[in-house]
């Protein structure tokens, strides 16, 4: 493949054209005015190691060291802590179990967590081990490396037509503009699905869900920044600090079409009243608020490889939560597939992830 078009300027499009541009000429359209608008502007910036299931823990396993060190690393301390009340023991033991977290005492998670609410939580568990990324900083890292390859990166370019000629993928964007490509990568994220039924192919069930995030104020004088990231049990709600406030997610999944995602004020104030029982600081002021979109294959795993029906048009999409964290290693499969090298990656992990197992 000489000539490689990717759709999408989120963090799955541009790892994958840092990833392809050293042997390729790599094309990436964005249809926004900037990269990274949709999700990848939204995130909770996590790299928690157990979070997913076995196909996405083995995602962030491969890209652990890619994050820890390339271009010197994009990681720094946080820790996670998790959090219940009486009456939720089981789901309690199967979410630490599942997420390699310890049991601690309630002194030290409230030592750890000092606004933890003694008359409400009774478990508590930890795991040092969970860092901050920085996603702005991850992007930025792969955007350069694209460019220093030479990969042409469009903003405002919305494809609106992709025509399979007898050779060759013709790509249009809505100011007209045409593009030619011997493959195509669909990194649409949300709109995975249409960006593949433009292309006449079948789409695989990407489904986006809407996730809120509210920033929230803190006492004076209090100062979160050595908090962990502390999550109600069943991911019922997180919070994080983030520089001198909070942010504090609903942990919401509701099915939305693609679009430009906005939180509800309803799902908010439930989240937020969720948070509000486990701590004893009230919440007296919300600073800001987004939404972002999740996007999920049916099974939940990401969706990386060539189409059934088309070996030329290849998937990177269906993200999820996990999308930064498994960059380095989905990038690098991607690029793999299209280039017609031996995945890196173990053959159970690339079947696992292969589009052709919706067929
Ligand atoms: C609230 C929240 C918290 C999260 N927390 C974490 C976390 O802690 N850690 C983690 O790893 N992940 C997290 N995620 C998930 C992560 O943000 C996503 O998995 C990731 O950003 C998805 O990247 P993407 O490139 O696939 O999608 P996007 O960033 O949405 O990019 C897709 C791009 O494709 C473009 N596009 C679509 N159609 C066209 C078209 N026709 N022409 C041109 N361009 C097009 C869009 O404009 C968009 O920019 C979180 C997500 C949310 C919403």
């Amino acid at each position: 493949m000489s000539r490689i078009i990717i759709i999408g300027g989120g963090v799955a499009g541009i790892s994958a054209a840092a990833r392809l541009a050293p042997h390729a000429e790599v094309t990436l359209l964005e249809g926004e005015d900037s990269l990274a608008y949709h999700a990848s502007g939204r995130s909770a910036a996590m790299f928690l190691r157990n979070y997913g299931n076995a196909t996405i823990k083995a995602l962030n396993a491969a890209s652990a060291d890619h994050h820890h060190h390339a271009d010197g690393g994009v990681l720094s301390p946080r820790g996670m802590m998790m959090v219940a009340s009486a009456g939720h023991e089981d789901a309690f033991a199967s979410d630490i179990a599942d997420l390699g977290l310890d049991r601690i005492t309630i002194d030290q998670a409230a030592s750890l967590w000092p606004i933890l609410n003694r008359a409400t939580i009774t478990h508590a568990a930890y795991r040092e081990d969970a860092q901050d990324l920085d996603t702005y900083l991850l992007i930025q890292n792969f955007v350069r490396s694209a460019r220093a390859n030479g990969a042409q990166i469009v903003t405002g370019a919305r494809v609106t037509a992709i025509e399979r000629l007898a050779t060759v993928w013709r790509i249009t964007t809505a100011d007209g503009q045409t593009h030619e490509g011997d493959a195509v990568v669909n990194a649409a994220g949300a709109w995975a699905d249409p960006v593949a039924k433009m292309a006449g192919l079948r789409p695989v069930g990407i489904q986006p869900y809407r996730r809120s995030m509210a920033r929230i104020a803190l006492p004076p004088g209090v100062s979160p920044d050595d908090w962990p990231f502390v999550d109600g049990v069943g991911e019922s709600w997180y919070c994080k600090p983030d520089a001198g406030a909070l942010i504090v997610s609903p942990a919401d999944e509701d099915p939305a079409e693609p679009q430009d995602a906005w939180a509800d004020d309803m799902v908010l104030a439930e989240g937020l009243a969720r948070y509000q029982d486990a701590v004893t600081e009230p919440v007296t002021r919300m600073l800001a608020n987004w939404a972002g979109l999740r996007s999920f294959a049916p099974d939940r795993t990401l969706v990386i490889g060539a189409d059934t029906d088309e070996a030329t048009f290849f998937w990177c999409a269906g993200q999820g939560g996990y999308g930064f964290q498994t960059a380095p290693a989905a990038s690098q499969l991607l690029s793999d597939l299209v280039l017609g090298m031996t995945p890196s990656l173990d053959a159970k992990t690339v079947a696992a992830l292969d589009p052709r197992r919706f067929t």
